[in-house]
């Protein structure tokens, strides 16, 4: 078997994998899908100089020494609400009410609040005064959105291969894409392996464990912007493996991943099964949890073959898998946010590169983050992952972090 680094395993992976094809969607089924085009506006943002507040549309030169006691007094010529259109041009010594959003009249260059006037009847349907009394000055621009402030006509303003998230929706609706091309989601098939693995719903028997895995997977992997499709559980025989590949492989899957069955003893037949119609390597990685890997193809389709300790399991989806999906989803983000953190306690590693489970927190007096292992750190014990809000990373080669000594950690 091949001993590999982590970044080697993970290069040999990602080397395998392109983007999906893409399709045009309607917006509102864009959230959380990846763009596949770069977004030009193709108008200003806003479009046109409005007003920022409920109030009046004044010449600043105009009310230059307003005050409280010595207010300026101005005629009203014109009630400008949001949605309608100005025709009036401001000469010196008048104002126009206006609302928040309305286009600003021609000579207006700036926008006095209500509050700081003698009117201060802001109910729906209340005309427009005949004059106005203002209290304070105010600057040329003030209160005033310029045309273009925001996006200027022909800016990219969103890059092919984002993850579009709820505020890029309103930016496309404000841009005036009702639809958008965005890569189509991954579809991965997903199964266990192991003749002790029971039903979800299966009482207990001696020597059976129940299928954790195909759980953990299924839910990382639509977590990670893809479709999942449940296979279940093969036997640890040449037939049953081979009859779920095959059914993957009808289904026109992206991607097939498996867990257990990849360790030492376990390997044989399922390496028969897909050197049959394909090819498959075996790998040691320098890595804890999760040293056993499998890569390979079945039917011309990639397939990732995970260990099938629970935790394991979840690092080996997190360290080769959820890149592998971002790479076949056409995203250049979405991986797990990286943070500094100082480990509390000393931290023993045997020199693999070490994803060990902690809770991180912040500690608001010193201004950092520090964390804490969550408990036994054997592949076997999902309870301590459960406890974990991070992976804290320790670099290959080392064997001992002292205590106060920083880390990368994945939030998780
Ligand atoms: P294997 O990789 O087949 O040697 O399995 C390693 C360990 O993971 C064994 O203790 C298995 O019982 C356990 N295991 C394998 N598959 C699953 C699964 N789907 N859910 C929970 N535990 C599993
Ligand atoms: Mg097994």
């Amino acid at each position: 078997m091949t001993l590999l680094s982590v970044a080697q395993a993970r290069e040999r992976i990602l080397s395998s994998f392109q983007p999906v094809t893409t399709e045009t969607l309607p917006l509102t089924g864009c959230s959380n899908r990846v763009l596949a085009q770069d977004i030009v506006a193709a108008n200003d943002l806003p479009p046109f100089d409005n007003s920022s507040m409920d109030g009046f549309a004044v010449r600043a030169t105009d009310v230059l020494d307003a005050t409280t006691a010595s207010p300026r007094r101005l005629r009203v010529v014109a009630d400008i609400p949001a949605g309608s259109q100005p025709t009036i041009s401001l000469a010196p010594g008048e104002s126009a009410r206006i609302m928040t959003g309305a286009p600003m009249p021609e000579g207006a260059d700036a926008v006095v609040p209500v509050e700081d006037t003698d009117f201060n009847d802001r109910d729906a349907g209340t005309p427009a005064p005949h004059e106005v009394q203002i209290f304070k000055a105010v600057k040329a621009g003030a209160n005033r959105r310029p045309r273009g402030m925001d996006i200027l006509a022909g800016n990219v303003v969103l890059h092919k291969g984002r993850l579009l998230k709820p505020q890029d929706l309103g930016l496309l609706a404000m841009l005036g894409f009702a639809a958008v091309l965005v890569y189509r989601k991954p579809r991965l098939a997903l199964f266990s392996s192991g003749d002790e693995l029971l039903e979800v719903d299966a009482p207990l028997e001696e020597g059976k464990i129940r299928d954790s895995n195909s759980y953990t997977l299924a839910a990382s992997i639509e977590e990670a912007g893809a479709e999942v499709i449940r296979l279940g559980v093969a036997k640890d025989n040449h037939d049953s493996v081979k009859a779920l590949l095959e059914k993957a492989v009808d289904l026109h899957v992206d991607l097939i991943l498996s867990s257990a069955g990849v360790s030492v003893g376990a390997f044989d037949f399922v390496k028969q099964v897909i050197e049959t119609n394909g090819k498959m390597e075996f790998w040691r990685v320098n890595m804890r949890p999760g040293k056993p890997l499998a890569f390979g193809e079945y039917g011309k389709i990639p397939f990732i073959g995970l260990p099938g300790n629970p935790v394991s399991a979840f690092v080996g989806f997190e360290v080769f898998v959820r890149p592998a999906l971002q790479r076949l989803g056409g995203s250049f983000s979405g991986g797990r946010q990286t943070v500094r953190v100082r480990c509390e306690e000393q931290i023993d590693s045997d020199g693999r590169e070490s994803y060990l489970r902690a809770q991180v927190r912040e500690d608001a007096e010193r201004g950092y983050f520090v964390a804490r292992l969550t408990g036994h750190q054997g592949s076997g014990n999902l309870h301590s992952l459960v406890q974990a809000n991070a992976l804290l990373i320790i670099p290959a080669g080392v064997k001992c972090v002292p205590a106060g000594q920083e880390v990368n950690a994945w939030l998780i």
